[in-house]
């Protein structure tokens, strides 16, 4: 896909866009290049234990032509009560429902907080005035800081905190999918040519790199395809839940269509019919 590449070419607006290497956020960046923006995708090593994906988000930020900026935040001292940082095991074998009924364990204290204010800082600098973040509220997990109301309330403190918003540069903070089940944002990213099989969502990947299968992301990732009426074309340690477990292998994932969501008719063991 070359979208990125086609509009990053210094004349269109600026904008920081959050990319943590998940679905919703790459897909984010597609979108924002695809509206006209000159795109400055932003990662963060913020000692999360699925550090693999900073090698996805670095991935899709190359395969989309656009600048990637990976900023160290170490939350380890202060985040200890994350599953994502700590020792708490990570929640595994839940269903959507679960996932969605309380604040779960994987939580980070105050991230999109934190994310945020070192965009709206580069931002400032780029001369940026525009933000985009992936983040998601309607199926996720209820994560406080990815609601409407945050994003609202920390572009108005955008405005008020920065040299930029005093001298009336008003700035946006764009979470498109915010209201958006997590199947239509895929199915958004699939029209703007989002190579998925970049993407890693997982919070509990194997040594290989391989997706568990069962953590929240997982099943929420998994479940977004099955509705969209797709195969995730990433490879799963294991995949669980409603579905029912059973074994995949990098091998087999890898003999698909590197790079793209395949539209498929799946059988239970797992055999499938594909078409694209
Ligand atoms: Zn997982």
């Amino acid at each position: 896909m070359i979208v990125g590449r086609m509009r990053n070419d210094g004349k269109s607006k600026r904008a920081v866009v959050l990319l943590s290497g998940g679905m919703d956020s790459s897909t984010a960046l597609a979108f924002a290049a695809h509206e006209g923006f000159t795109c400055y995708a932003l990662t963060f090593r913020y000692g999360q234990r699925h550090v693999r994906e900073i090698y996805a988000a670095k991935q899709v930020a190359d395969s989309l032509g656009i600048e990637h900026l990976i900023v160290e935040i170490d939350l380890r001292e202060t985040a200890q009560s994350s599953a994502l940082i700590g020792k708490l095991p990570i929640p595994k074998r839940r269903s959507p429902k679960m996932i969605a009924s309380t604040i779960p364990a994987t939580y980070v204290p105050a991230r999109n907080t934190i994310f945020l204010a070192v965009a709206l800082a580069w931002a400032e600098v780029l001369g940026a005035r525009d933000i985009f973040t992936g983040a998601n509220a309607t199926d996720h997990s209820g994560y406080p800081d990815c609601r409407p109301s945050f994003f609202r309330a920390f572009e108005r403190l955008a405005n008020l905190a920065t040299k930029a918003g005093v001298h009336g540069h008003k700035l946006r903070v764009h979470a498109p999918f915010v209201n958006m089940p997590k199947s239509g944002i895929l199915k958004r990213g699939i029209a703007l040519g989002v190579d998925y099989s970049l993407t890693h969502s997982c919070f509990d990947p194997s040594a290989e790199g391989l997706a568990c299968g069962e953590c929240d992301a997982c099943t929420l990732r998994l479940e977004a395809f099955t509705a969209a009426g797709l195969k995730d074309p990433i490879a799963y340690a294991t995949t669980s839940g409603d579905r029912g477990v059973r074994r995949r292998n990098a091998l087999a994932s890898e003999s698909d269509d590197r790079g793209r969501a395949v539209a498929v008719d799946e059988d239970e063991d797992g055999s499938a019919a594909t078409h694209q």
